[in-house]
């Protein structure tokens, strides 16, 4: 594609920009089936040229490729296997574009009551969300649905991931204990975009992000904060699009760059790290995460079978081995260590639900334990 990706698109753009990528890449694919060779989700009920040519504008899809699209978790498992670089993960969501009139309900539904100007039915029942959650949690009620006028120079972006009340809780804590100046953006109508661009609603994900670099540029931070990897995604594409001059990070890279404020002690044994798909292995977030554990306790790598890792979320429950996935990951990771530690919150809070024995913790809990241990030490517990 010349001049421009798809990560550095201009806002609004994103269907256009999409239509002529894909177009590119059907030209350009020697249909060598790598990357289907390592798509955990099929073995290839089809041949690479029906899926090129399901991928083209205004053909049709026949029903086993849109089974096999919706049921793509868009984990980019096929991209570094491609020998012309192309991205068979914007394929398949383009496909999923294609299909939006025809999507499951389970991918309806996370996006019921996501994003910004919702009218109709789903204004009003997000309304109905937004006051019950500022109920029961009564005490994250004034970072709900605000948005912060006031700037600062450390802003935690927890969007959606807000109603995560226990990482958003401990989060708040490691910050208040740091003593940075920092202000909150979160709720759904702060939404990134990042759950309806993986879908193939491109609309709607450009105007989320439209509207999301509005508000980061009301508070005009030094550095943006957020502990969910499409979060992270969504917002340094802002940087990128708009030129912006803040820094993006993930929660545990800030809490490494202060690391100095927390005690230095071993408060664990093995902890695996559960490296996802958007900051994987080799990327800077997985590398301040490995320190943090190496640092509170004894870090073990991801059993080599698995490969890098999927919490299998974005597909949307349709794909019905979901399940058996995660519990046979986490059958491996039992084997290895007694704990997993999540460095993205989606594959946390996807994870955690699970009851194989195996305890799933956020990376940044560890910094809230080694405080809880150093005071616990203090008061001679
Ligand atoms: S992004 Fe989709 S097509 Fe690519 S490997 Fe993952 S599940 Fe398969
Ligand atoms: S790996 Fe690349 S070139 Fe090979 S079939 Fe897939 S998209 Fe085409």
């Amino acid at each position: 594609m010349t001049g421009q990706t798809v990560e550095h698109r201009k806002s609004s753009n994103t269907r256009k920009l999409m239509t002529t990528v894909v177009s590119e890449y059907i030209d350009q694919c020697i249909q060598c089936h790598h990357c289907i060779d390592v798509c955990p989700v099929t073995k290839g009920s089809f041949t690479i040229n029906e899926l090129n040519q399901a991928s083209k504008d205004g053909q049709e899809v026949p029903t086993k490729i849109k089974e096999f699209a919706f049921n793509c978790m868009q984990c980019g498992k096929c991209v570094p296997v491609c020998p012309v670089d192309i991205r068979r993960d914007y394929m398949v969501r383009y496909i999923k574009f294609k299909m939006r009139g025809q999507k499951p309900w389970s991918y309806k539904r996370y996006l019921f009551i996501k994003g910004p100007d919702l009218a109709g039915i789903k204004g009003i029942i997000q309304r109905l969300y937004i006051a019950l959650k500022k109920i029961t949690t009564w005490d994250l009620a004034c970072f709900i649905e605000t948005t912060p006028v006031e700037k600062a120079e450390v802003l935690f972006y927890p969007g959606c991931y807000i109603y995560s009340k226990k990482t958003v809780r401990q989060t708040l804590r490691l910050l208040d204990h740091i003593g940075c100046p920092y202000t909150v953006l979160g709720g759904v109508t702060s939404c990134c975009g990042a759950p309806h661009m993986l879908q193939g609603e491109f609309d709607q994900a450009d105007h989320c992000l439209e509207l999301l670099h509005e508000k980061i540029k009301a508070v005009d931070p030094k550095i943006v904060i957020t502990a969910c990897a499409e979060c992270y995604e969504a917002v340094a594409q802002i940087k990128t699009t708009y030129h912006e001059k803040f820094e993006v990070l993930s929660v545990v890279q800030y809490l490494q760059r202060n690391s100095g404020k927390f005690p230095n002690i071993k408060i664990r044994g093995k902890i695996l790290l559960h490296d996802s798909c958007r900051f994987s292995k080799d990327s800077p977030q997985s590398s301040a995460a490995r320190h943090t554990i190496s640092s509170f306790g004894e870090l073990i790598e991801a059993p080599s079978v698995q490969g890098s890792s999927c919490c299998y979320q974005w597909n949307h429950g349709c794909d019905q081995s979901n399940t058996a996935r995660r519990i046979a990951y986490l059958a491996e990771v039992k084997n290895a260590a007694p704990t997993l530690a999540c460095n993205c919150l989606t594959c946390y809070e996807e994870l955690k639900k699970l009851r194989t024995g195996v305890e799933v913790i956020d990376v940044l809990q560890l910094f809230t334990e080694s405080l809880d241990n150093a005071q616990g030490k203090e008061r001679g517990y």
